[in-house]
């Protein structure tokens, strides 16, 4: 079948359609007509080949919702008709150490749906149908794409980083990632500050569930403060005054990076020894951590709010991301 993409044919362009030729599926591949998907920072990363294993083109879109419509003879767990989310990792071993720990996403041959395939801003996707995950029936379709990256990606992390509830957490930055971490761990019982860029995020932080927000301007350092944080998360795409934030956190405190910043951290040792502190980073998140996100989000009613965007519009929607001005997803719907 043939398949419309949006696609970017050189680093850092606009997109443009691009028509694919897909075989029917086999084994355990399926085949989604796409609903709606959502746009990450790590899209237009791959357009821009910031990590420099981008190949061209790239069709992004890795926070996917699709209704199946065709299943490979191996699928036995999704039907035609089901309502699937797809996120940013496309397969693995499925037999190595950490995939057989439900850690797939730590798999060495984990593929990213974007880099070694194509993406969902598309009418059609064909997918392994075992990292494509049933969106539970409280989500409405528009707003389930950004929890299969975004929303697993800060729920993992901030898991791995200890949280449990009544902790104090910081969230620095407030965008796609950030205001659904605000989201998890107020929603889970924590106090949580957040650190912003942004006037009207700030002010509006308190609906998210934040207890305090702290407006710190670009390139500069966050103020001093009393309050000692068990866990901070970043979600900023950009360097920060890391040693001021590590300051923040109390002993046994974890920083957990998830925004990928082009720099190398660069970390004061002394800071992390007096006081036991530790920086972590994570990616995404494995089948199993997925699976309970989606309960999670499901059952404490957590949704990322989300600008539409039909997908014709992709590039007007690619500028907003870029200029920081979706409050907070991008989410590119499809006809
Ligand atoms: P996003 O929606 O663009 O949000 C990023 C936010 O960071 C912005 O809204 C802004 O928040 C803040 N920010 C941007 N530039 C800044 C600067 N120069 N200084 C201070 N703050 C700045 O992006 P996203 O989709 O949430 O993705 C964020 C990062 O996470 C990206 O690097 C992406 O690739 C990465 N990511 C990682 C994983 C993983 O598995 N580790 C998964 C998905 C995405 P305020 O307006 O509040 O300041
Ligand atoms: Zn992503």
């Amino acid at each position: 079948m043939q398949i419309q993409t949006l696609a970017a044919h050189e680093k850092g362009a606009e997109l443009k359609p691009f028509t694919l030729e897909v075989d029917s599926p086999e084994g355990y591949d399926c085949i989604l007509k796409v609903l709606a998907c959502g746009i990450c920072h790590s899209d237009i990363h791959v357009i821009d080949n910031d990590w420099g294993n981008s190949r061209y083109p790239v069709v992004p879109g890795h926070e996917v919702v699709g209704e199946v419509v065709e299943l490979g003879n191996q699928v036995k767990h999704l039907k035609a008709g089901d309502r699937v989310g797809v996120g940013w990792q496309g397969s693995a071993c499925l037999q190595c150490r950490d995939c057989l720990r439900g850690d797939e996403n730590l798999c060495d041959k984990n593929e990213g749906l974007i880099i070694s395939g194509y993406g969902g801003f598309a009418n059609y996707l064909r997918v392994d149908s075992r990292f494509a995950f049933p969106i539970p029936a409280g989500i409405k379709t528009e707003a389930a794409g950004p929890l299969l990256c975004g929303g697993v990606t800060v729920y993992s992390a901030l898991r791995y980083a200890g949280m449990t509830s009544g902790q104090e957490i910081g969230v620095i930055g407030v965008g796609g990632l950030g205001h659904m971490a605000v989201q998890f761990a107020s929603k889970l019982g924590n106090r949580v500050t957040v650190f912003t860029t942004s006037d009207d995020k700030a002010e509006f932080a308190s609906k998210l569930g934040a207890h305090d927000a702290i407006v710190v301007p670009a390139g500069s350092s966050p103020p001093q403060l009393d309050r000692k944080f068990n866990i901070l998360i970043s979600t900023v795409p950009a360097a920060l005054d890391w040693s001021a934030y590590i300051e923040y956190l109390d002993s046994d405190g974890t920083l957990t990076v998830v925004g990928v910043p082009e720099e190398p951290l660069s970390i004061p040792l002394w800071s992390l020894l007096t006081k036991r502190r530790r920086v972590m980073s994570s990616l995404i998140g494995g089948r199993a951590i997925i699976t309970e996100m989606l309960d999670v989000a499901a059952r404490f009613g957590i949704e990322p709010i989300i600008e539409t965007f039909p997908l014709e519009q992709v590039n007007e929607a690619m500028d907003k991301v870029r200029s920081n001005k979706v409050r907070y997803r991008a989410v590119l719907t499809v006809s």
